[in-house]
């Protein structure tokens, strides 16, 4: 089973496995077309200083122009708790839109930390095996079992594996 990879499915396997599985079963919305989505927005976004917001998943993408013509996708993130998921979730972004012009930057004010996001040969390569390990993952008939983890708390799937 081929699995259709996107954004918010990367950033979902980073913290569990099994929640990317269900996501990658029980579609909501039209989330495979984050990139397209995204896409779309940068070519509106044609004007310097400009910034457009986008929701992939459960966040918000912020799509910026600075002076020097370059596109920064920022997610602004309450901690750096996890911030390996985000990191990726920008790369694989950057990655499919093939566009060398864009760069990624999580920011997390209440640690006034900026953290630039770049699709380097070594991320390049981390990512593309992380999407064949999502699809090996991913393509078995059955979910990763339940690991109770933090997140689980706040998981929509938080029944569906606990009650
Ligand atoms: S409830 Fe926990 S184990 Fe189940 S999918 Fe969510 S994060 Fe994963």
């Amino acid at each position: 089973m081929k699995i259709n990879i996107y954004g918010s499915l990367i950033q979902a396997y980073k913290i569990c496995p099994r929640q990317a599985w269900l996501m990658s079963r029980n579609l909501v919305g039209n989330q495979q077309d984050e990139s397209l989505a995204i896409g779309r927005l940068i070519s509106e976004t044609t004007y310097k200083n400009s910034k457009k917001e986008v929701r992939v998943g459960n966040n918000i993408l912020d799509i910026v122009r600075p002076e020097n013509g370059k596109i920064i996708l920022v997610e602004v993130k309450k901690s750096s708790k996890a911030i390996e998921s985000s990191e990726f979730q920008l790369l694989y972004y950057i990655y499919s839109l093939r566009n060398s012009n864009i760069i990624g930057e999580i920011r997390i004010p209440e640690e006034k930390k900026i953290v630039p996001i770049i699709l380097t040969e070594e991320k390049k390569t981390e990512l593309e095996k992380l999407i064949s390990e999502i699809q090996d993952v991913l393509s078995k008939e059955k979910p990763p079992i339940s690991k109770r983890i933090k997140y689980c708390k706040t998981c929509s799937y938080n029944e569906f594996c606990w009650a």
